[in-house]
């Protein structure tokens, strides 16, 4: 996928870069046994790892534990540099369902050596991602509730006022480390609930006003 499309509209976009918040919901940390950051844990995943909605996740053959995270995905509009929390949500265009698939085991692997993640985060088709819906459309990201069924089971159930930085503050802090640009796409981390997915798995990942996701596994 080299672009992105806004739904209702013909407009689209080009992607650039997909930079991604960790351990953004208390019980999400809670649930793997992490400690609460005293910063902001920032990741990066390539762009050939976007999966148009409908298409199919290739779980990489190293992996005996791929997850979902269910997670809303920002869509930046502007350029802009150290933002302000106050002028945040003008820089975005628009807001997305996506999954931040993870290879648990390879990422905790990873971790146990300190090496970075991104062979656990960052193979292809590990982001999956709906179209994006006009940020007017949007009333407020902050309190949107989330929702991930595997097979028609629930299995995440949150709401993004359980985030524990604000989409305002998310856009400010990362501002701070990377230029923002027009097709740059933020992930904002995912709430407790997440499992292992297999070969076969349907997925459908809903986030009320946004849209959903459905995909599969090979
Ligand atoms: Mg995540």
């Amino acid at each position: 996928m080299h672009q992105v499309q806004m739904s209702h509209a013909k407009e689209t976009y080009p992607v650039g870069k997909i930079i991604c918040l960790g351990q953004n919901y208390l019980d999400h940390i809670r649930e793997l046994g992490s400690k609460v950051p005293d910063r902001a844990v920032i990741f990066c995943k390539p762009p050939c790892s976007l999966l148009a909605n409908g298409g199919v996740i290739e779980i990489p053959e190293y992996s005996n534990d791929c997850h979902h995270e269910l997670e809303l995905a920002l869509l930046v509009g502007k350029t802009g540099k150290h933002i302000q929390e106050k002028d945040a949500l003008s820089y975005l265009a628009g807001y997305g369902v996506a999954l931040d698939l993870t290879l648990r085991d390879i990422q905790s692997e990873q971790k146990s050596r300190g090496l970075p993640w991104e062979i656990a985060k960052g193979f292809d088709t590990s982001c999956p991602i709906s179209d994006f819906i006009p940020a007017d459309k949007v009333s407020d990201p902050n309190n949107l509730e989330l929702k991930l069924k595997v097979n028609g089971d629930i299995r995440q159930h949150g709401n993004t006022n359980q985030m524990m930085r604000s989409v305002e503050k998310i856009v400010a802090e990362i501002s701070n480390f990377f230029t923002l640009e027009t097709g740059d796409i933020i992930l904002t981390g995912t709430p407790a609930g997440v499992s292992r997915i297999q070969s076969g798995d349907h997925l459908e990942g809903t986030i009320e006003q946004v849209g959903s996701l459905q995909v599969s596994v090979a």
